[in-house]
């Protein structure tokens, strides 16, 4: 999958590492809350793969994770790319939207993967609101469940949007995902680069209240940065 920009560094991506982020272009959904909307259907200028590994060779020893991220990186197969970066040494972190039970599977049990942000993007039943598209519940809940009954690490996440989101909906998900080990809800930023207008962040005192809500199911719900 096209390279579609490189983040050298950041201290955030990946818990507990020093990492950089690398952006593949394409994704099956269409959020309307998208930050990345410029890469989901590919991207013109993309970045040489050959240069992106000369840039992982001079940073080993100074960083010691890869952040694999898009766009959806499980759209193509990034077998062999995963492959050379373990090469290297470096651990990678994949974020997913869950889209592909299958493929995630395969990676994991291939050692290729070291940690998962999944994305929750709403209820079960409001899913395809979120994800802009007709999306086939099944496999996210199938990835969902790999991860919660399974040893690898991981986060799950929902970018919270106003009005897109009820706070019933966050119910739902506690009690679709009760148990997880890390729950994040990440507050939308308004942005132009988002395809659909009208989005807004929670106020923080709503965000608050929907943690609540959650935090019966799953006890380690955060609010980023709080
Ligand atoms: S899954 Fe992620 S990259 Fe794809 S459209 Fe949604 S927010 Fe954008």
């Amino acid at each position: 999958m096209p390279i579609a920009g490189l983040q050298n560094t950041t201290l955030l991506d990946y818990p507990g590492r020093v990492a950089c982020t690398v952006f593949l272009a394409g994704c099956n959904f269409r959020c309307p809350f998208c930050q990345n909307a410029e890469i989901i259907g590919g991207c013109k200028d993309a970045l040489p793969e050959e240069e992106f590994f000369r840039f992982l060779k001079r940073r080993q020893g100074v960083l010691d994770g890869v952040c694999v991220s898009g766009g959806e990186p499980l759209c193509g197969d990034i077998a062999p790319f995963l492959i050379k970066i373990k090469e290297l040494g470096f651990a990678v972190k994949l974020d997913t939207n869950g889209a592909y039970p299958e493929k995630l599977h395969k990676l994991a049990e291939a050692g290729l993967i070291d940690f998962v942000a999944m994305d929750i993007k709403s209820s079960p039943a409001r899913y395809p609101v979120l994800a802009g598209t007709a999306c086939d519940i099944g496999k996210i809940k199938e990835s969902a469940a790999f991860l919660l009954g399974g040893t690898l690490p991981y986060e799950l996440r929902t970018t919270c949007v106003k009005p897109l989101h009820r706070p019933e909906d966050f119910v739902y998900i506690g009690q679709w995902l009760q148990g997880a080990t890390a729950y994040f809800l990440q507050n939308f930023r308004q942005s132009d680069a988002v395809p659909a207008a009208g989005l807004a962040p929670f106020p923080p005192a709503e965000l608050q209240a929907i943690r609540q809500l959650v935090l019966p199911y799953i006890p380690n719900t955060n609010i980023p940065g709080e």
